[in-house]
This record gives structure tokens, sequence and C-alpha cells, in this order.
């Protein structure tokens, strides 16, 4: 049965303090939250402080980064590699659409970060989603693009995102799904079309990986999810959790996401 995951990405919000209050009040009300893991990602220098204060945490609740670099140690101003956060968190974000928008990143650059996390022993947590924002928007219905060009962007991120990872290394993969018009914008997809974006997905997984592993895969919905259309995303069979950016900031909004996915 697949892993079913709901992710909180704390981007770069909360003060200390704050993130040592939401991640208290999470520990306890996530703790009567079962058959789902749940993953915490606060900003960077919040990680060690907040591991801290979650030492007596429930085994579903897990925590991640919101990025890593790739290369391990070295001349590289301001990043954090996935080498340091090895033993600190159990999953990575990788490929985010605010990444790869505000910080200019290549799909290359996605690749190795997915192949260093894997490496050290996390999980990637791929995010991809469809580019072609302003254009569809200014031309088509609330700004959803066709199927058919959401397939293609989507294939292609897939195709370079995941490079070189072999079929041993599936385990340590789960893919995000993140149309980019919906992040932030408060107009989240219908449960319907992210769930068909999702069995394409799945059918690309399963050209690459075979049916098996790639059944295993976890996929995510992500943007604008609120404890108000969460039902749209639980009950659609190809997707297993989300991935909340502003939602995750409100402890009873993100617990509800919490519930919405639990067995
Ligand atoms: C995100 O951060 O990936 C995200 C989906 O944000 P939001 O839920 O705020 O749209």
């Amino acid at each position: 049965m697949r892993q079913r995951l709901v992710v909180g990405n704390w981007k770069m919000h909360t003060t200390l303090s704050e993130a040592l209050i939401l991640a208290t009040s999470l520990r306890n009300s996530i703790s009567e939250v079962g058959g789902v893991r749940v993953v915490l990602c606060p900003p960077f220098p919040w990680i060690v402080p907040v591991a801290e204060i979650l030492t007596h945490r429930p085994s579903h609740l897990k925590l991640g980064a919101q990025d890593a670099y790739y290369k391990e140690e070295g001349a590289v101003t301001g990043a954090v590699s996935a080498a340091m956060l090895r033993g600190i968190v159990d999953y990575v974000i990788v490929g985010h659409s605010e990444r790869r928008r505000i910080f200019k990143e290549s799909s290359t650059l996605v690749n190795e970060k997915v192949h260093a996390v894997i490496k050290q022993g996390m999980t990637a947590i791929l995010a991809v989603g469809e580019l072609t924002r302003v254009h569809h928007q200014e031309k088509r219905h609330h700004g959803r693009p066709t199927r058919t060009e959401a397939r293609s962007d989507i294939t292609t991120q897939l195709e370079e995102g995941l490079e070189g990872i072999s079929k041993k290394e599936v385990g340590q993969i789960a893919i995000a799904y993140e149309p980019v018009w919906a992040v932030g914008t408060g107009q989240a997809a219908d449960g319907v079309y992210a769930n068909h974006i999702a069995e394409l997905i799945r059918k690309w997984l399963t050209r690459r990986f075979g049916a098996s592993l790639a059944g295993e895969i976890p996929i995510l919905y992500g943007g604008s999810v609120t404890s108000e259309n969460v039902e749209e995303f639980s009950g659609q069979p190809e997707l297993d959790g989300v991935l909340a950016g502003g939602s995750s900031l409100k402890a009873k909004e993100f617990t509800a996401l919490c519930h919405a996915f639990a067995r």
C-alpha cells in the first residue's frame, strides 16, 4: 500500500518562537492522526530547534527541508548541502516552482539535487507542474492550461528531474504535482483535474520504472489546499496526499488536511 503523505512547506515564514509554538501544537494534534505520514519543512535555521522540540514526537511525524544543494561541501556561499541535512531530516523538497522561478534553478541542477538527497539516504519530493501560467491565464478560463499542454511540461520535468535514477532508488522518491498557477494564488485545481494529471504522472513512472515500483511512489497535489477544499483531493484515487504552503502555518488548518488523508 502506498505511503500517504501530507507535507507542510513553511517557506520563508515564522520567527523562531512562532516555529516552536507551531511545531509543539502539531506534535500534539498529529499524534491522533493515523495512517498518514506528516512532514514539516521549516526554514533552514529553525530545523534543528524544531527537531529538538519534537524529540518525543510520534513516529509518523517527520521533518523535511525545503531545498538542499547537491555538492557535499565547499565554497558555495549561502547553500546548505544534502550531506549536512543527513540525520536531521528525512525528506527534502526539490524543484519547487519558487526555486525554479526566483533562483532560476535549471532542470540539470534539480536532477543533481535529487541524486544528492537520495545518496544521503533521504527522500526527494520532486515538485513538477505546468509552467505556462501567464500565457494561459490570459487566454483560458481560470488560467488552467489544457491537459495536453500540462502533460508536455510535466513529462519534460519528470524526464529531466529523474534522469539517472535507478529502480533501486525509487523508494526514495515522491512526486508533488504543483501547477504553478495554483501555488499561493488561492486558485486550487479541481480534484478531478489534479487526479487526471496524477494518472499521467503514474503512467510516465510506470513506463520508466515498471508498474510495481511506480505503484509505490506517492503522488501529492499542491496548490492552495485548505481545510475547505481538501476533500476534493483526498477523495481521488491517484492522490496520496498534499503539499501545503499557506495552510501549513496554522496548526488547526494543517491538522485538518492530515485528517482528510488519515486511513
Ligand atoms: C507550496 O508551497 O508548494 C504551496 C502549494 O503553497 P500554497 O499551499 O500556499 O499554495
